[in-house]
């Protein structure tokens, strides 16, 4: 049944396709740009030095140390090269990473966005940001951080190797399961988040053994773009806040704790959300939501536990209290002890229950 709800629509402008990066230089003009500083990561750098030769005079410089978790110290970094070149706008091109670092600058200085991803964790659709200092994550949501336009070109995800395409496709997923059951969901992104896990546990499978699939790379993208709308949309709920804090205490990799904890997250919450489970059951052509993530994760051959991702046993018990600190919605009440046995499942990479 349809209840009461809110919708909001982000300003932002989308365009997707196979060779679409051609159109940057007109996406600048359009967005009454014309000197681009161009971001990137260091291993992408050559991919940042071909967006430059298509920008042309309009590339005014290229900063290519983009890390994870978006240091402010980086950011300072990055500051100088925009001010040195002069800067009125940055294009971004990589994964979250490198959206985190444009965001961070147009937080700090209102240049203009665009973004072109080549992962499928979805920030260049969010207006939230988290920055590190130090050991201290803080994270913001605000439309001064939103992304003006956004280039999906799937010919640039040809070369995401076939490990990170499982792992960031199940991130993605990650965003679309819990807009499903979130307290502000509505009938609109909960269409895209069926139809986002839909067509991602369709093509991640393709992609593991074919990863230059055309046809698989470009549901893989379009559902990292609906996945992505969700996670800008709506509420995180229980998988959201347990990978943050793991990620925040122990630094584990991002996307890979996204796969191991998603199937435990989903059990836990299977009970409190039936129209959710529905959802994903019908997306996956599976009978049970969180069984059915945890044998896609298998095929993908991507990790399954915890202890892989480096995480030490003994900090399950500080992750449960961080996770209970602050009080957060939830489909199903959370407990310390069902928290205990949810990470302990994941640690040990057993199915969840
Ligand atoms: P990433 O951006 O760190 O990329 C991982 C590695 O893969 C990098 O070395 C990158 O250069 C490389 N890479 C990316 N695309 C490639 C391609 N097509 N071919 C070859 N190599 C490629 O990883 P990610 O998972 O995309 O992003 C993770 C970061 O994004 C985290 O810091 C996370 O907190 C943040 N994030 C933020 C939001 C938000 O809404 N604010 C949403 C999702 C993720």
């Amino acid at each position: 049944m349809i209840q009461t709800f809110t919708y909001e629509a982000l300003p932002i402008r989308v365009r997707f396709g196979r060779g679409t990066i051609a159109e940057a230089g007109d996406e600048l003009s359009r967005l009454g740009t014309s000197r681009a500083l161009v971001l990137t990561t260091p291993q992408q750098l050559e991919q940042g030095e071909m967006v430059g030769v298509l920008l042309g005079q309009a590339f005014v410089g290229l900063f290519a140390g983009a890390v994870m978790h978006t240091p402010v110290a980086t950011t300072e970094q990055a500051l100088i090269a925009l001010r040195e070149a002069k800067a009125d706008c940055v294009v971004a091109i990589g994964g979250g990473s490198t959206t985190g670092l444009a965001k961070a600058l147009a937080r700090r200085t209102g240049v203009a966005q665009l973004v072109i991803p080549t992962t499928y964790a979805g920030s260049e659709m969010t207006p939230i940001l988290g920055e590190t200092e130090g050991a201290r994550k803080t994270t913001i949501r605000s439309l001064d951080v939103l992304p003006e336009t956004v280039i999906y070109d799937v010919d640039l995800t040809l070369g995401l190797p076939p490990a990170l395409s499982a792992t960031s496709g199940i991130n993605a997923i990650a965003h679309a399961v819990e807009a499903l059951y979130a307290e502000d969901r509505n009938p609109v992104i909960s269409l895209m988040a069926e139809d986002g896990i839909r067509m991602l546990s369709a093509a991640l499978p393709v992609l593991v053994s074919e990863p230059s699939d055309m046809e698989a790379r470009t549901k893989a993208l379009y559902g990292a773009w609906l996945c992505g709308c969700c996670l800008g949309a709506v509420g995180m709920s229980l998988h959201h806040k347990l990978c943050h804090t793991l990620g925040g205490s122990f630094n584990l990799p991002h996307a890979e704790t996204h796969t191991v904890v998603l199937p435990h997250a989903v059990a836990y919450n299977a009970t409190a959300a039936p129209e959710a489970m529905a959802a994903i059951t019908r997306a996956m052509g599976t009978s049970d939501a969180g069984h059915g993530l945890f044998d896609l994760i298998k095929t993908l051959d991507a990790p399954q536990a915890l202890s892989q991702l480096g995480m030490p046993q003994d900090g399950i018990k500080t992750v449960a209290e961080l996770a209970l600190e602050n009080s957060y919605w939830n489909p199903r009440p959370i407990t310390r002890d069902d928290i205990l046995s949810l990470l302990q499942r994941a640690w040990r990479g057993e199915r969840p229950q």
